[in-house]
């Protein structure tokens, strides 16, 4: 049995009341702890999912409390500290200092492990200045604050830029199509939306769909800047061209949240930020583990796994909760993302990152049916399906590695991942 990094009676603080600290909670609580846990939040609302927010929360399809995360029937045993930030972690890799967080409201708080989940913030262009002096307000998409702010702004017959070629910004140039909007402008740096990490029958498919319903593409430069003028907004591409537009959504990418521990003892990421840990979440502070989108584990370091999806934000909690607890190590499984856009649901698994071959099996762009093997030196590594739901979920079936296996020459490579035997599939519910 490995060694628990909680004691049993042991005080588990979660900083962060997102997904992944959500998650961890569960773990934990699953794995038997019967000590405090205290979950730390800045958002006043109770714990939700994200995804939603893109997509079905912002046609109104779905409310708020739909996007709970804890169940009203089945509640964690936590506290939940909400509406007041983390500002600072006490410990150090001596394990000398006492273990603990500072809240914003002057509070210290003792624990005897600290997991980081604070998750992400989005990133937005720099706002140019005006001839009216009046500042751009371009939205983003990060949390239900702006997915309100966007979801309370009728768009009906307004034209709206979407600067961004990733999956959020597709999913919301599809969105604001649904809601009425009088045109949708995507300005995604690239010729075809998603082809540069996916292929170029992938790109052609994702621009098909959405020009099938009136979305336009700007030319292919990499956009620059926002400001204000006399007929709403304006994005500036690096051509010198201009977007002018009444709304302008950025969904250029995410930072993680960790301004917080800039004077702590855990090392970030040069550049991004990200809190370093090894494959089990462990930071170099004995009792202090990170999880989700603000952390980068070993095997992200090494570019074998992608960051800032939700799958690896629910399977990285439970191998934190499996850490913490001394229960046996849980195995991470094939990286997981999917998207919805318009009538598409695109379903990406494996390591297609690190792929150089594409391989259309069958479908094509046109028909919203694709379904696209990656490889390296001739190994599949990964497959992506459009509408091709029942493929992706067998090819999962057979990849999925089962904490049995863990150790198992397979595992400890990767890359050379072979086929495994069938069993449970827990695959996540889409929003
Ligand atoms: C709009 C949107 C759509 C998405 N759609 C998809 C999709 O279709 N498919 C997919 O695979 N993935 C999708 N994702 C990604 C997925 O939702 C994230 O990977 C996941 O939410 C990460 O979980 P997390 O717990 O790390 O971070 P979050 O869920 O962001 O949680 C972090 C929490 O920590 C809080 N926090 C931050 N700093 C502090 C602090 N100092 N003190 C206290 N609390 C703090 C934040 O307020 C937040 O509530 C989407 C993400 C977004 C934003």
């Amino acid at each position: 049995m490995p060694t628990a990094a909680l004691p049993a009676e042991g005080h588990l603080l979660i900083v962060g009341a997102g997904l992944a600290g959500y998650h961890t909670a569960r773990g934990v609580r699953a794995n038997g702890h019967t000590g405090p846990i205290t979950i730390f939040g800045e958002e006043t609302r109770p714990a939700y999912d994200r995804p939603a927010l893109s997509k079905a929360y912002l046609t109104g399809a779905v409310a708020e409390e739909d996007l709970l995360l804890d169940d009203p029937e089945d509640p964690l045993d936590v506290t939940w500290v909400s509406g007041v930030g983390v500002v600072s972690l006490s410990g150090n890799p001596e394990g000398t200092e006492t273990l603990g967080v500072h809240t914003a409201d002057g509070r210290f708080h003792p624990g005897d492990a600290v997991v980081i989940t604070t998750g992400a913030s989005a990133l937005s262009l720099p706002v140019a200045s005006s001839e009216q002096g009046i500042s751009a307000r371009p939205y983003v998409l990060r949390n239900m604050e702006d997915a309100l702010a966007l979801r309370e702004t009728s768009l009906q017959g307004l034209a709206v830029a979407v600067v961004g070629g990733g999956f959020l910004a597709l999913e919301a140039a599809a969105t604001c199509t649904e809601r009425g909007a009088g045109s949708v402008t995507v300005a995604a740096g690239e010729q075809l939306p998603g082809a540069r990490r996916l292929g170029t029958a992938v790109g052609e498919a994702i621009l098909s769909a959405h020009q099938a319903h009136g979305v336009q593409f700007a030319p292919p430069a990499r956009a620059q800047a926002v400001r204000s003028c006399t007929r709403g907004h304006e994005v500036i591409l690096a051509a010198g061209e201009t977007i002018t537009a009444d709304v302008v959504i950025c969904a250029i990418g995410a930072k993680p949240r960790t301004e917080w521990l800039l004077d702590s003892a855990v090392q970030l990421t040069s550049g991004h930020g990200a809190v370093m840990c090894d494959d089990t979440g462990a930071t170099c502070i004995p009792g202090v583990y990170a999880a989700g989108d603000c952390a980068q584990w070993a095997s992200h370091s090494s570019g074998l796994r992608p960051v800032g999806h939700w799958q690896e934000a629910v399977e990285e909690a439970a191998v934190v909760a499996a850490a913490l607890t001394g229960a046996d190590p849980v195995p991470l499984q094939e990286p997981y993302f999917w998207s919805d856009q318009f009538d598409l649901r695109i379903q990406g698994a494996g390591r297609i990152h690190l792929a150089d071959e594409v391989t259309v099996v069958d479908g094509t762009p046109q028909e919203g049916n694709l379904l696209v093997h990656y490889a390296r030196g001739g190994q599949n590594l990964g497959i992506l399906g459009i509408n091709r739901l029942r493929d992706v979920t067998r090819w999962r079936k057979q990849r999925r590695i089962r904490p049995a296996q863990l150790h198992s020459p397979a595992a400890e490579h990767p890359m050379t991942v072979g086929s495994h035997p069938t069993a449970a599939e827990t695959a996540p519910t889409a929003a």
